[in-house]
Order: C-alpha cells, then structure tokens, then sequence
C-alpha cells in the first residue's frame, strides 16, 4: 500500500516514544509535511525521564525540561499540536488497556489520514534505535490503529463521548489512512 502524496493529506499523527524520537528521527520529513501545509501533531508517550546528562539538576525537573524542549524543537518545524501522555520512561506496556484506549481516542480526534510510528521489530542493523519504549511504541500505535480506532463497536465510551469510528477504516483503504514506519526504514 503506498503513502498518499503529500498533496492529499491534511493531517498527520506522529507517535513517539520520547520527547526528542520525531526530531532525531523523522525531523526532517516532519519540516517538509508542515511546510507543505499538513497539520502535523505529536502524540508523546513519555517524558524521557530517565534522560539528561547533568547529575547538578534535579531529577524530578527532567520531565518538565524535556517538554519544554520538545514544544521548542516542534515549533521549529512547525509543529503546535502536542499531546503529552506523561508515562514512565522503559514503562511503555502494549497491552496496556489505558494506553490503547488513550492512542484510540488520540486518533480518533486528530483524525490522521497518515500515521508516523515506531517499528515495533527489532532491526539488527540500527539496533539503537531498538529502545524498548520504541518498539513498545509502535505495537501500541499499531494496535490502536487496526482495529480499534475505526470499530464502532470496540471502546463504546469513546462513542458515548462524541468520538465516532466512523471516519476510519483499516490501513488497506489508502485513502483513509497511511501507516509509516519510515523511523526505522531509512
Ligand atoms: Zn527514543
């Protein structure tokens, strides 16, 4: 199934793992979609809490750090549209019933017609880009794409609340919806 063009996509749904994967790894397709008009959003699992490299500053102020620079590294690019789930660092669980609902409803909000996510393969070839956050990631994303995010029947709360399925369908209709995996393909 190919991408859609550029030209046929309004918005694209970016799930990472940490508040600096969209910038080192996709940073500079994200430029280009926005600077070709695509509202670009991020949906960001954790604070990378387990980051930093001054032992001086206090742990408790890394999560806050790190989103301050993932606001000032987006907008760069152009990218406003932020969500923050706030999740431990290496605490991302796939099968999380929490994190499957909130990537549901986060996509059936943005309403992406392309989705940019980790590989949830390990790739032996770029292994440090096998973080297991980063593959817990793209099992999450994966499976709240297909099938729950187009399935009016599977997470009725989401309905009650006015977040219809409606709008989705399964990755096979390219005209709804383009899954990337391009972080670990290039
Ligand atoms: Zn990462």
């Amino acid at each position: 199934m190919p991408p859609l063009p550029d030209e046929q996509v309004e918005r694209a749904l970016a799930i990472v793992a940490h508040p600096d994967d969209a910038e080192f790894w996709a940073g500079g397709s994200i430029a280009h979609w926005a600077a070709a008009g695509i509202a670009v959003t991020y949906c960001v699992l954790t604070d990378g809490n387990n980051g930093g490299f001054d032992p001086a500053i206090p742990r408790t102020d890394i999560p806050a750090i790190r989103r301050a620079e993932q606001r000032a590294a987006a907008a760069i690019l152009g990218v406003t549209q932020i969500r923050f789930l706030g999740l431990a660092e290496s605490g991302i669980r796939p099968a999380s019933r929490d994190l499957h609902a909130g990537l549901a409803r986060i996509i059936r909000e943005v309403r992406p017609q392309r989705v940019l996510t980790w590989s949830p393969q390990w790739n032996w070839q770029r292994f440090r880009s096998c973080h297991p956050d980063h593959l817990a990631t793209g099992a999450a994303a994966l499976a709240a794409i297909y099938p729950d995010a187009g399935n009016p029947f599977a997470l009725p709360e989401l309905a009650a609340q006015g977040l219809p399925a409606k709008l989705f369908r399964a990755p096979a209709d390219p005209t709804r919806l383009a899954i990337l995996l391009t972080l670990q393909a290039g």
